[in-house]
């Protein structure tokens, strides 16, 4: 296989023997280096910080699946909400499919929190202690000796300690960080299975960020998998320009592209994007400030290697603000800008009143009829609600079993409903009624149900 296409017959992190082939990656250094570390700091504040946030006393985002009670932008979301969960959910995967197809794979290379981890926690720490790419090769190479078991227990420490931060700090996203504090402060043996649950975890954050690396992008993550399905000729992104770039080679050759091999060794995922776009690529844009820095030193514009579509290299034409991308940008807006709308203008309490089942209506000995009603309302504020309900549609008795309700933050409540119509009042076997509920004097919600008469 000639060394042009070798490159497709495995991994690139891969020997002939089907063995892992460890990734030393230069470190990057550059202007998208710096937005990407600035961005990946105000990251990790934002993933540190929410849990700590609360408004009005109540926290700004918890994943509470114990209790299956979620808190997102301060709007409660219960179990019964399955209908708008689902709904934001699918908002949210046609939001990832469009931007996928307009512009590649930056999420993978910017926001991922495997990416955050690895490139701007991990990789930095790493090349903090053992130095540069080729200082590390060096050090695994050399036999073991004072300075290298200091190095390497140094590194590891350090790694077990973030993996074991990292797991509080998931956990916090999931049962807040009082109760973490709580368990925190009470003896490990009264909480020995979820002790031992956060170090399996962490023990696995370790394993990943420490050896098994890359490979979650390039072969487990599924996000991953479906670049293949979702990038056209006119996707948004990192693409070399060949037509500028080939015959590589340097002085005697035509093209821009003299072999130098930084784009190669600053890829974290170990590719050369110069074979085309690829399944392993992130697009972290590491190779397009190295290449941009050779050419800046052999005097040719910069930009070889760039965000473009292929189209956008085939024609010459810069495609990054095409009709195409404008039109897509405008959907992923309204996309989110649903997304946000459904968020605002959840009702804040809901009501369901059903028929009790198993009864049919009654005659009383004044001639009336009455009808039996299950109710349940749940409060999603995050105040005490008070609650009353009303019959809209008719004048008639009602009777509500207990006495005033009043709803507690995020509390339900379930009673029974008794009432009662003229004969007059019915237009049949079923007779539309509508309820009204009613907070503070306001009507909140109505709710229609069918009144069964003779
Ligand atoms: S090819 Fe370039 S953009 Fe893609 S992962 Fe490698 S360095 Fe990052
Ligand atoms: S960094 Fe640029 S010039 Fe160097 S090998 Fe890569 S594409 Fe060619």
């Amino acid at each position: 296989m000639s060394e042009e296409t070798s490159f497709r017959d495995r991994p690139i992190n891969m020997d002939e023997d089907g063995k892992r082939k460890w990734i030393y990656t230069k470190k990057p250094n550059g202007k998208w280096y710096k937005y990407r570390s600035l961005f990946s700091y105000f990251w990790l504040a934002t993933f540190i910080g929410i849990p700590f946030i609360k408004i009005n006393g109540n926290p700004l985002i918890i994943l509470d699946i114990a209790h299956r009670k979620f808190i997102i932008f301060g709007a409660i979301f219960w179990a019964q909400d399955t209908f708008i969960m689902a709904l934001l959910m699918l908002s949210f995967v046609i939001f990832i499919l469009v931007f996928t197809v307009t512009f590649g794979r930056v999420w993978c290379g910017w926001a991922c929190p495997q990416t955050i981890f690895l490139e701007m926690v991990f990789r930095k720490i790493e090349h903090l202690i053992e130095g540069d790419y080729k200082e590390r090769y060096k050090l695994d190479q050399a036999d073991f000796n004072a300075k290298k078991i200091f190095k390497k227990v140094l590194k590891h420490s350090i790694f077990i300690i973030i993996s074991f931060l990292m797991t509080n700090i998931f956990l916090m996203w999931f049962i807040g960080y009082e109760k973490l504090f709580e368990l925190a402060s009470e003896p490990i043996t009264e909480n020995l299975s979820g002790f031992l649950i956060m170090l399996v975890v962490s023990a696995f954050f370790y394993w990943v960020y420490s050896f098994f690396r890359e490979q979650i992008c390039t072969w487990v993550c599924p996000y991953g998998r479906m670049q293949g399905v979702l990038l056209d000729s006119q996707s948004i992104v990192v693409n070399y320009d060949y037509k500028r770039g080939e015959p590589r080679g340097g002085k005697n050759s035509e093209g821009d592209c003299v072999n130098c091999q930084h784009c190669v060794s600053v890829c974290p995922t170990g590719i050369d994007i110069r074979n085309g776009t690829q399944l392993e690529c992130i697009n972290c844009t590491a190779c397009i400030e190295a290449c941009d820095s050779t050419m800046e030193r052999i005097k040719k514009p910069k930009g070889l290697i760039r965000f473009d579509s292929i189209k956008g290299i085939e024609t010459g034409k810069n495609t990054v603000f095409s009709t195409r991308t404008k039109a897509y940008s405008l959907v992923l807006l309204l996309i989110f800008g649903f997304f946000v709308y459904t968020l605002l203008t959840r009702p804040s309490i809901e009501t369901t009143i059903l028929r009790t089942p198993g009864t049919m209506f009654q005659e009383t000995d004044n001639g009336q009829i009455l009808n039996l009603y299950n109710i349940r309302i749940i409060n999603k504020t995050h105040t005490e609600t008070p609650i009353e309900i009303k019959l809209e549609s008719h004048n008639a008795k009602m009777e509500i079993a207990g006495s005033e309700i009043i709803l507690k933050d995020h509390d339900s409540y379930e009673s029974t409903i008794i009432l009662y119509l003229d004969k007059n009042q019915l237009t049949g076997k079923k007779t539309d009624i509508e309820f009204g509920i009613y907070t503070n004097g306001e009507l909140k919600e109505t709710y229609d149900v069918t009144f069964v008469g003779p």
